[in-house]
């Protein structure tokens, strides 16, 4: 088969790289999306994370909308979704989220992508990459058909993973002194739960429950966080914990045995032990692990924990954050969690997006150039969109004008963005 030409080529299908794909062929590229599931969300429905969190800061100012905001609307629109509501963490942090069920998100991201409009190519994952200095030339997946050459004049990667990156031997950011990679949790759904007599446990209670599975050896993680599927009596359960470097094959393959016999016992627990839910089981596993935290790029900005706190402004800012500095530590039971400040919230920089030594390519995703704290923060899904759209936009302007993405006029990328109801602050 001869290479493809195209604009735009996205590759990997979760959050980030949906919207990515929407904003390029809203704008004019002709845009390939590539995903290696045979469906679009990655985490969101993969992984079944079940609630997009951190659209708002605590006092209430919303700071994410754009393309984000009108997969909410289609959601709601289906009935597979409630919009926006708020609950009080073990923190005590009031938090804003959007449950959504992971099956009709599917749909919604085909049609949004469909009709930008962008083409799929499914059940495929990237290979290698031809790389000349900056430049990437071409990028070859693999498809039930065998490798296929793929020319585009702009990548976005957003492989959470950032696969692409790493097969173009870029330069990636490490670890600090104590830090460690973000464990991974396999969600589980299960039901039916009777919500009247769960949500009337009170919290000192769920908080003894939860100590008391972990002493059993039943929870990885003291809590028993869940969020309802909209207009059932199921909840997906965020409760197990797996240490893994999801890009060790091997690692990650053992992380998924370990995933699902958590989630087994920690559905045994429950039923057992929950109020409202001895008439429950496990309904279903997520299809993947659900992984946190991957490679960081070394882009030709590092956004970092100062920059959030701060609260630093950037005149090239592509979209803002609330959400509080949500680490989940590798060993232990508990969470390091940050809020931010009632009101407070904070900017990405465009050049946190583009890789440094690369001309033609741009990260959509919990990849970005952050320090591990940052990432712990931007990683969330409305953070996710917010970027992707403006990774999608911006590619299609690169593209478009035959430019390279250091040379992008950013005050039009962020009129264009505004235009499009996205948040600069
Ligand atoms: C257990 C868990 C709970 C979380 N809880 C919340 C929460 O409550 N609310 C919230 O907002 N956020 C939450 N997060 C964070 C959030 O879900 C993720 O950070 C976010 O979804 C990442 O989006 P992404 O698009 O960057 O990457 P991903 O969702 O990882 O998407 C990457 C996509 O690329 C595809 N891909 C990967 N490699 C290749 C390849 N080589 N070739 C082709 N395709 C490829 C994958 O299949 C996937 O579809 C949670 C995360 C986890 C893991």
């Amino acid at each position: 088969m001869n290479p493809i030409n195209i604009d735009v080529l996205v590759c990997g299908g979760g959050m980030a790289g949906t919207v990515a794909a929407i904003a390029a062929g809203r704008n004019g590229a002709e845009t390939l999306l590539v995903e290696r599931w045979g469906f679009l969300g990655g985490s969101a429905t993969a992984a079944a994370v079940g609630q997009f969190v951190g659209w708002e800061t605590e006092a209430g100012r919303r700071v994410i909308r754009g393309i984000a905001e009108e997969i909410v609307d289609n959601l709601r629109a289906r009935g597979a979704s409630d919009g926006h509501s708020h609950f009080v963490m073990s923190t005590g942090h009031r938090m804003d989220q959007v449950s959504y069920d992971p099956e009709t998100l599917k749909i919604v991201l085909d049609e949004l992508v469909t009709r930008a409009p962008a083409h799929l190519l499914f059940n495929t994952v990237v290979m290698s990459v031809a790389r000349t200095e900056r430049t990437i030339n071409e990028v070859t997946v693999l498809t039930k058909k065998g490798p296929i050459a793929l020319r585009p004049k702009v990548v976005i990667d957003a492989s959470g993973d950032l696969d692409v990156l790493a097969r173009a031997s870029a330069t990636f950011l490490s670890l600090e002194e104590g830090e460690t990679l973000q464990p991974a949790t396999m969600m589980f759904r299960f039901g039916p739960i009777d919500y009247e007599a769960f949500n009337a446990i009170p919290t000192p209670e769920i908080h003894a429950l939860a100590q008391r599975g972990v002493h059993e050896g039943a929870l990885a993680r003291a809590a028993l966080h869940q969020s309802r599927v909209t207009g059932t009596q199921d909840g997906w359960f965020n409760v197990s914990r797996v240490s893994v470097d999801a890009t060790d094959p091997f690692d990650l393959s053992r992380a998924e045995v370990e995933g699902r016999r958590q989630a087994f016992a920690a559905a045994n627990f429950i039923r057992e032990n929950v109020p409202g839910c001895a008439g429950g089981r496990l309904v279903a596993l997520a299809a993947q692990l659900g992984i946190r935290e991957t490679r960081r790029v070394s882009g030709n900005y590092i956004l970092t924990v100062d920059d959030l706190r701060r609260g630093r402004t950037f005149s090239d800012v592509i979209a803002c954050g609330a959400y509080p500095i949500d680490i989940h530590p590798a060993t232990g039971t508990g969470l390091g969690f940050e809020t931010l400040g009632k009101d407070h919230s904070y900017q990405i920089p465009y050049r946190s997006i583009v890789p440094s030594g690369f001309d033609n390519v741009l990260i959509a995703g919990r990849g970005i150039s952050s320090t591990h704290e940052a990432h712990a923060s931007t990683r969330v899904m409305p953070n996710t969109m917010a970027i992707g759209h403006a990774a999608g936009l911006a590619a299609a302007m690169i593209a478009e004008g035959n430019i390279g993405a250091r040379e992008l006029p950013v005050e039009r990328m962020q009129a264009k963005l505004r235009e499009a109801n996205a948040y600069l602050g």
